[in-house]
């Protein structure tokens, strides 16, 4: 007993099951990403927007949907001290709508947005799968043609180019049709599958009751034959949808985008109405969708604002970081490192390079330096240098000290070190880094 809890106590405490630490290995993947990314959205005219990650329960499960694989089992929901029912966000889609609402920004107007974060989701963990993963999220407000729809699908298609992903992403299209003519298609639906009911999973019999379309979505092999020959929902839009769909197809042919329709593609979301729309990919498993999203004309209403049309996408962060790094797309300058490591030979030249890296660090705010810290041996400290991926030590000793120069040494190929006085120092740099082969 008492080394069942002395182990306890030692035993070192971990993070949460499905949710990551991102290492400095990895990062510049991210900011590479997230770079462009915020270029992207400015040169589109999306405004940035940030919500907190907790909400009332009651937010998701009026938009998203009660009988939604997320609000049902997904959400990590809890008590607070007062009492009230908070939610960790799954996604942010019904969080923006929310604020644009509460902060009036819906008023006679139309709205561009988009926003990054933390989402939270009660899965089971597995690669591109997590319980906290990150997504970037651009909304659309006020815009009911499929224009907006065309330019929300274009970013995204600019993006993958920017990132070099284009040839490795599909975009896959559906129209979900009126709310009026999906209850009338689901109702033919429901039917269809009534007579079929042998072939349907425990799932699928499920959802025949509270969600018959996302049926369609299911991924049972034993299901497939059946699915095929479902009604599909394409042959019972109505004909405003009809319209919107062809226009939007129209728009994406002439813009040079390539789509393939899927009829079955349903999204698990309650909100979306016409327009729907995943980008995959099947360099990453199964968990091959990076982005997803349509329109949602009526959420706004649903939470409490004029009727507002909306469209929008989100993707996953760790899917399309997973790509990046699985198709080598980062290039190397953009995997961080460092340019010169500045290194007093011993302590008593310590101030002077200290205050000679600041003087660097001023004349040339491109330049990555790092300052040799915490002492040691001339060795080691020329162990730390290399260490550091650093093109150049910058040494500073004695000699130095007494002449006011610097010694440069370099330290990624064969070449003499040479010794420059200190005032010229910032302009040589800058020459040596710039043409490092010179
Ligand atoms: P999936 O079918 O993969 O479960 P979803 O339909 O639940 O996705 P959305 O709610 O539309 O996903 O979220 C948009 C995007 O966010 C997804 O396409 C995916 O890239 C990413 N995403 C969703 N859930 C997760 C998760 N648990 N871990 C990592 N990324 C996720
Ligand atoms: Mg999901």
């Amino acid at each position: 007993m008492l080394l069942v809890k002395e182990f306890a106590l030692s035993k070192k405490i971990q993070a949460i099951r499905g949710m990551n630490d991102l290492l400095p290995g990895d990062s510049p993947r991210w900011q590479f990403l997230e770079a462009k990314v915020r270029r992207l959205m400015q040169r589109y005219g999306f405004d940035e927007i940030r919500m907190p990650i907790l909400e009332q329960t009651a937010l998701f499960a009026r938009s998203i949907g009660e009988v939604t694989d997320i609000v049902e089992k997904e959400m990590y929901t809890f008590e607070d001290r007062n009492g009230d029912s908070l939610t960790l966000r799954p996604e942010g889609t019904a969080s923006c709508v929310r604020a644009a609402l509460e902060h009036g920004l819906l008023h006679n107007q139309t709205q561009r947005l988009w926003y990054q974060g933390p989402m939270f989701r009660h899965e089971r963990p597995q690669k591109g799968r997590y319980r906290q993963f990150h997504q970037v999220g651009v909304e659309a407000y006020g815009f009911d043609g499929p224009d907006i729809d065309a330019e929300v699908i274009l970013l995204s298609a600019r993006l993958w180019q920017e990132l070099g992903l284009a040839d490795h992403v599909t975009l896959e299209l559906n129209s979900l049709g009126s709310s009026e003519a999906r209850s009338a298609y689901r109702a033919t639906l429901v039917e269809y599958f009534n007579d079929h009911r042998d072939v349907l999973d425990e799932d699928s019999l499920r959802r025949l009751e509270s969600n018959p379309l996302r049926i369609l979505d299911s991924k049972n092999p034993a299901m497939a034959e059946m699915l095929d020959g479902a009604p599909q929902l394409m042959d019972h839009l109505d004909e405003e949808s009809r319209r919107h769909f062809e226009q939007l197809t129209t728009m994406l042919q002439a813009a040079g985008i390539d789509y393939v329709v899927n009829p079955r593609l349903v999204r698990g979301l309650d909100y979306y109405c016409r327009t729907v729309f995943e980008w995959t990919t099947t360099a990453l498993g199964s968990q091959g969708t990076v982005c997803a999203g349509g329109r949602y004309d009526g959420l706004v209403e649903q939470l409490g604002g004029k009727p507002t049309p909306a469209v929008g996408f989100a993707m996953g962060i760790e899917r399309l970081v997973l790509l990046l790094e699985t198709l080598d797309l980062v290039p190397a300058d953009a995997m961080g490192g460092c340019d010169v490591y500045m290194l007093p030979m011993d302590d008593s030249a310590t101030v002077a390079a200290l205050t000679l890296a600041e003087q660097l660090r001023g004349a040339l705010p491109e330049l990555r330096l790092q300052m040799h810290c915490g002492g040691g041996s001339f060795k080691s400290r020329m162990k730390k240098a290399d260490k550091s991926g650093a093109t150049l030590a910058v040494l500073i000793g004695d000699e130095e000290l007494a002449q006011h120069s610097a010694t440069v040494k370099f330290l990624r190929d064969d070449r003499d070190q040479r010794s420059l006085p200190q005032a010229e120092l910032a302009v040589e740099l800058h020459g040596l880094l710039e043409t490092p082969e010179a």
